[in-house]
């Protein structure tokens, strides 16, 4: 049985060398063969050659490199559509997830499951803004989301085949792979872990990325966004009635010229309203178009190491 391990790498040449070391300690126990799939994400430093230089000392390490920096989740896209194996595990480059942890989802494979994700029971060196965020933002999603997400869990897994290729069997753009996993269902269980610091290099999700990504996240699993927009307006229609009322009452009682104070606040209040409502729409409008548009999720640029599947083919049956 094949193990293929997919790693997304951007701008990642100084974690390379100590996540091959470590993982190909940590695959050393599995009893088939394992196969390791590092994707070059549009790096602008030398990911590439790094990646390039353990493909010609491991046989077992393949890379790919993309035309273009596409982002994490197309990223691991790619990865998982060139994986060959039988079970497929996920982790990121800067060894934050431990692949040590493999041995423990692999026994938990065996026992029958076919996603087993690894859930952060704690961060170790990441800022206090992040923790926090992170922590809101996986709440957030599951109170939003039609399928439960399991909080605090990253794209860190081991996965069958036959979940991945649910998985890749969805064709949408936005790509949330954990929520993903999550709505393909089959039988999934989480196993506890302890997020470790980077290894090297800066994270490269800055806030402008987190927030896109939430926005991803939570408008392609839940449509209650435009629900709440509808509440809203019901809302604010309650809100106008008995101002209406007010504005009667007063004209009739005190015969008072309405005041500014009332005007401006009405005029705020639903101006916001509206382009809260407008925004929300425009989001999810915004989504509709990148996905009517229909476009390739990426390109290949080159490949390395040998018993590479053309993968192009794949990405070609998979639309
Ligand atoms: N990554 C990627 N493309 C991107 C951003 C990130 O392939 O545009 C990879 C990155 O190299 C790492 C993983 O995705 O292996 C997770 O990124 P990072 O560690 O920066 O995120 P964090 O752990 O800080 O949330
Ligand atoms: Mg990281």
């Amino acid at each position: 049985m094949l193990l293929s391990v997919v790693v997304p790498c951007m701008n990642e040449e100084a974690s390379i060398p100590m996540l091959v070391e470590r993982l190909i300690a940590a695959t050393d126990a599995w009893r088939g063969d394992t196969e390791i799939v590092l994707v070059d994400d549009g790096s602008t430093d030398d990911t590439w050659s790094a990646i390039c230089a353990q493909c010609a000392e491991h046989s077992a390490i393949r890379g790919l490199k993309l035309s273009m920096n596409r982002g994490h989740q197309v990223a691991l896209t790619a990865g998982l559509m060139a994986a060959k194996g039988e079970r497929i595990f996920m982790l990121d480059a800067d060894l934050q997830d431990p692949p040590e942890l493999l041995s423990d989802m692999m026994a938990m494979m065996d026992r029958g499951y076919d996603v087993v994700y690894g859930r952060r029971s704690e961060r170790k060196g990441e800022s206090w803004f992040k923790k926090v965020t992170a922590h809101g933002f996986y709440r957030v999603l599951n109170r939003l989301s039609d399928v439960p997400i399991p909080n605090d869990t990253g794209d860190f897994r081991l996965v069958t085949r036959r979940a991945l290729d649910a998985v890749l069997q969805m064709p949408e753009r936005a790509r949330f792979i954990r929520g993903m996993f999550a709505w393909a269902g089959f039988r999934q269980i989480g196993i506890e872990y302890i997020r470790d610091p980077r290894v090297a290099g800066e994270t490269k999700y800055p806030l402008s990325k987190m927030i896109r990504f939430a926005f991803d996240a939570m408008a392609s699993f839940s449509i209650k966004p435009l629900q709440i927009a509808t509440r809203m307006a019901f809302l604010t229609l309650i809100v106008a009635a008995l101002m209406g009322v007010y504005v009667f009452g007063s004209l009739i009682l005190y015969n008072t010229v309405a005041g500014w104070a009332s005007t401006v606040l009405i005029i705020s209040f639903f101006s916001g309203i509206q382009l809260l409502t407008l925004g929300i729409m425009g989001e999810y409008l915004g989504r509709l178009y990148v996905e009517a548009k229909g476009r390739p999720l990426f390109f290949v640029d080159e490949q390395a190491g040998d018993a590479v599947e053309p993968v192009v083919e794949k990405i070609a049956n998979h639309q």
